[in-house]
C-alpha cells in the first residue's frame, strides 16, 4: 500500500529534470563541448566570498554544540530579526522578527504558506502565467485546485481582466512572481497595482481575505533599471517567500523564509498557521549553520555582470538569427517564442544540435522554450551557430 498521488509525482521526472540527464548523458557520449544545455536555473556563478569567510568564521569560533544544534522551530530569533530589520530598512516596512519564519528556501516557503493558508477542499490558488511548474505540485499537495491566470504576451506582465475573471468564492490566495521564471520580466509598477486593486476588489465581493503569495528567489537578480517592488507596500494580505538559492548562490544549502505581512487582517493567525504547517510538514529548524551565514550575508550579491554579460550575449545572438523574445530584465531565463509555434517538436528538434530548452507548456505558456542562461559564456558563444541551423530547420517547417 502507497499513496497514489505521490507515486504519481516520483515516477513522472519534471521535463526541466529529465533534460538535465539527458544532456549528461550526452555529454557522456559525445563530449562536453557538444551539449547546450539551457535546461538548469542552477547558478553559475560563486557565492559572494563572503559566504564562505562566515562559514569558516563560524565554524573556527562557535561551540559546536550551539553552532550544529536546533534552533527555535521558526528560527534562531537573532537570525529573523536581523531579516526582518533589512526588510523594513529597504522597504520601509514593519515587519518583526515573530513575521519570519526561516525555511528550507522558496519551496519548503511556499509548502508551507499554502499549507497555512488553504482550509478546506475546493479552494483555488490562481497562480500568474508564465509560473513555475512546481506551484501546481505545491498547491494541489495543499489540497486546493490550481488556477492558471494568463499573461499579456507583449510583456508577459499578469492580464488583469483575465485574472478578474478566475477569482471567485472558493479563492484563497495568488502567487505572484517577480523577477519570473521563465519569463525573466519584472511586473511593473503599474503591474502590481492593478493586480493588487483586482485582488482586494474580490476579497471585498467575497467577504474573505485573499491572500497574495510573493515568491522571490530572483528579488536580487536584476539588471539596469528596472525596480522590483515590493508586495507588502502594495497589498496588506500578503506573504513573502524569499530564498538565498539564487541571490547568494546557494541552491543547494536550503536556506530561505516566510514573511507575513504584518499589516494583514489576520496576521498574527496567519503567522501561527505557517508555524503550525511548518510543524505538520516537518520543516521546523532550517539548516542553523546558513541561518546564521545569511545573518552575516544580507547585503550581499553574487556577480551579477556575468549574468548581464549572458543575458546580452545570447539575447543579441538570437535576435540576429530572427528569433523573437522580449528582453528580460531579471531572473537568468529568455523565454523564447519558436519558429512554426510547437515548443514540444521544437525542445526536441533542438536535441539534435546538442542544445536542451524547456518547453513552455509546462510553464502555462505553449510556444515558448526557456533558456536558463547561468551557464559559461563559451556554451551560449559555441552554441549561437547551433541556433541558426535550429532557427533554418524549424521556420522551414
Ligand atoms: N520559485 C521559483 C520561481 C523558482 O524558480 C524556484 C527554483 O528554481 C523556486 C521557487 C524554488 O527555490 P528554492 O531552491 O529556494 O527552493
Amino acid at each position: 500500500m502507497y499513496n497514489r498521488k505521490a507515486y504519481e509525482l516520483g515516477s513522472v521526472r519534471s521535463v526541466i529534470r529529465e533534460l538535465f540527464e539527458y544532456g549528461k548523458k550526452r555529454a557522456a557520449e559525445m563530449g562536453a563541448d557538444k551539449v547546450f544545455d539551457f535546461s538548469l536555473g542552477n547558478p553559475s556563478v560563486a557565492p559572494p566570498a563572503k559566504v564562505a569567510e562566515a562559514i569558516k568564521e563560524f565554524v573556527d569560533t562557535m561551540e559546536p554544540v550551539a553552532l550544529h544544534g536546533y534552533t527555535s522551530a521558526q528560527g534562531d530569533y537573532g537570525v529573523r530579526k536581523a531579516i526582518a530589520d533589512y526588510i523594513n530598512e529597504r522597504f520601509s516596512t514593519s515587519v518583526g522578527a515573530d513575521n519570519i519564519y526561516m525555511t528550507c528556501g522558496a519551496a519548503a516557503a511556499l509548502t508551507i504558506t499554502l499549507n497555512a493558508l488553504v482550509s478546506a477542499p475546493g479552494q483555488e490558488v490562481v497562480a500568474a502565467a508564465p509560473y513555475f511548474p512546481e506551484y501546481k505540485v505545491f498547491v494541489e499537495a495543499a489540497g486546493a485546485k490550481f488556477v492558471a491566470a494568463p499573461m499579456r504576451e507583449q510583456d508577459f506582465s499578469v492580464d488583469t481582466d483575465k485574472l478578474a475573471e478566475l477569482i471567485n468564492a472558493d479563492t484563497v490566495a495568488m502567487i505572484l512572481n517577480s523577477p519570473n521564471n521563465p519569463s525573466g520580466a519584472v511586473y511593473s509598477d503599474e503591474c502590481l497595482k492593478k493586480v493588487s486593486a483586482v485582488v482586494k476588489k474580490k476579497s471585498e465581493e467575497y467577504s474573505h481575505p485573499i491572500y497574495i503569495i510573493a515568491d522571490e528567489p530572483y528579488r536580487e537578480l536584476v539588471y539596469g533599471d528596472a525596480k522590483v517592488g515590493y508586495i507588502m507596500n502594495y497589498y496588506d494580505d500578503s506573504v513573502v517567500c524569499y530564498s538565498y538559492s539564487k541571490s547568494l548562490s546557494l541552491p543547494g544549502e536550503r536556506i530561505g523564509y516566510v514573511a507575513v505581512n504584518p499589516k494583514a487582517c489576520d496576521a498574527d493567525e496567519v503567522y501561527l498557521a505557517v508555524m503550525g504547517a511548518g510543524r505538520a510538514l516537518g520543516y521546523v529548524c532550517a539548516p542553523s549553520l546558513m541561518q546564521y551565514v545569511v545573518k552575516k550575508c544580507l547585503r550581499e550579491q553574487p556577480d551579477l555582470e556575468a549574468y548581464k554579460i549572458n543575458r546580452d550575449l545570447l539575447y543579441n545572438g538570437l535576435k540576429e538569427i530572427g528569433y523573437d523574445c522580449v528582453r528580460p530584465d531579471g531572473a537568468f531565463y529568455l523565454f523564447v517564442r519558436v519558429p512554426g509555434g510547437d515548443a514540444l517538436k521544437f525542445s526536441e528538434c533542438a536535441k539534435k544540435y546538442g542544445i536542451l530548452v524547456v518547453p513552455g507548456d509546462g510553464f502555462g505558456a505553449p510556444g515558448y522554450v526557456r533558456l536558463a542562461y547561468c551557464v559559461a559564456r563559451k556554451t551560449i558563444e559555441n552554441s549561437l551557430p547551433y541556433f541558426k541551423e535550429l532557427y533554418a530547420e524549424t521556420k522551414t517547417e
